[in-house]
């Protein structure tokens, strides 16, 4: 649980209110920078008479970072950058930074609609972050607050669903009829989309993979559960398990691979480790959903065809009577939930605007997470 110190209140868009979201405003990325030479000639084509059309802009909210979209109505993308999520600092000053960085994307682009894909659980519905462990969010109105703070409708989505959709409509389950979305990163999520839509969630829970027990009695999870499956296989768990037989301290997960791949026999073991845990979690899930494809999202996406070709092996020993689906990366990566947030804001129609800065955007001070979905 997470006292809330924060003082902080409504989000004026011109002013940081609270240090914390100045220095967060004070944390804008090279990478930010370098998308200013994109907006500059979105601004000549508008003055040369050219539009590009309705503009959507899009957050989705990490463990590390913020990423934050603006895309034209044909699928450009004016912007893509990303703030660092200051979970140090607390809640309230993830979700101003999350604020923040939407004001002032929408005072650069004047989007007509905006979406936002958030981790853990969610009640879509509702537009609620119902308990997201690394942000320390319990049921924070996310979708509310947002169109108070923009005057534009919201779409809200789990990020996993968003990045699946994505995936779905312009990455690497284009031609897919059926498949299983599988971000791994700091977490390890799953979404199953069929016939281009995600499937819909029955609670707030649906999605969250890596909270599945692969390794009873195994290590210890943020969840409070103990060898889920995300304290062997996620990214983020490779390179600690990796850290802790090497005594290295700096070592990303790129690198472990090229390691196991070299024969360093710690690399090796961490790696093997977390192939074969990621395939006792993925294939109760594929004896059940039988899908086409498993497309492997977040940072993993980049470990290449060895990975997808070791986590096919490890599965064909596992399921009987069946071959394993085909394992893709996925075109989108990190930016997947992002993209699918976008998605969906295009698909929403313009509406009834809401005041500015209406709310207090300040979190509850901690609470019980529901996971029925039993608040609104
Ligand atoms: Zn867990």
């Amino acid at each position: 649980m997470h006292p809330v110190t924060s003082s902080s209140t409504a989000s004026a868009p011109n002013a940081p209110v609270t240090p914390a979201a100045r220095s967060a405003r004070a944390a804008r990325t090279a990478e930010e920078s370098a998308a200013a030479n994109t907006r500059d000639l979105a601004a000549r084509s508008r003055a040369d008479g050219w539009d590009e059309g309705p503009v959507v802009i899009a957050l989705e909210v990490g463990g590390a970072r913020i990423r934050g979209l603006a895309m034209a109505a044909d699928g450009t993308r004016l912007h893509s950058g990303h703030r660092r999520t200051p979970v140090g600092h607390g809640p309230d000053a993830v979700m101003e930074t999350v604020l923040e960085y939407a004001a002032d994307l929408a005072r650069r682009y004047t989007p007509v609609a905006a979406g936002i894909a958030v981790p853990g659980l969610v009640e879509e519905a509702a537009g609620t972050a119902v308990f997201a462990a690394h942000l320390g969010w319990r049921r924070v109105p996310v979708r509310r607050w947002l169109t108070e703070e923009l005057g534009i409708p919201v779409a809200f989505a789990h990020d996993v669903r968003a990045g699946g959709f994505a995936e779905a409509r312009l990455g690497a389950g284009r031609r897919s009829r059926s498949f299983l979305f599988v971000p791994i990163g700091t977490g390890i999520g799953a979404s199953m989309v069929h016939d281009g839509r995600p499937r819909a969630y029955t609670d707030a829970r649906t999605g969250e993979l890596g909270h599945v027990v692969v390794r009873p009695g195994g290590d210890p999870c943020p969840c409070g559960g103990q060898g889920c499956l995300e304290t062997v296989a996620s990214a983020a768990a490779i390179a600690r398990r990796y850290r802790l037989l090497s005594g290295e301290t700096r070592i990303t997960v790129r690198e472990i691979q090229h390691r196991a791949e070299a024969g360093d026999p710690a690399a090796a073991r961490v790696w093997h480790e977390a192939v074969e845990a990621l395939a006792d979690g993925l294939s109760p899930m594929i004896d059940l959903l039988d899908p086409e494809h498993v497309i492997i999202g977040g940072a993993l996406s980049h470990a290449g065809k060895t990975y997808c070709d070791s986590l096919h092996g490890a599965l064909a020993t596992r399921l009987t009577g069946r071959r394993p689906p085909r394992i893709v990366p996925s075109r989108f990566g990190r930016r997947a939930g992002a993209i699918g947030a976008a998605l969906l804001a295009q698909r929403l129609r313009p509406a009834e605007r809401a005041p500015r800065g209406a709310g207090t955007h300040r979190l509850p001070a901690g609470g019980t997470p529901s996971v029925t979905g039993a608040f609104t």
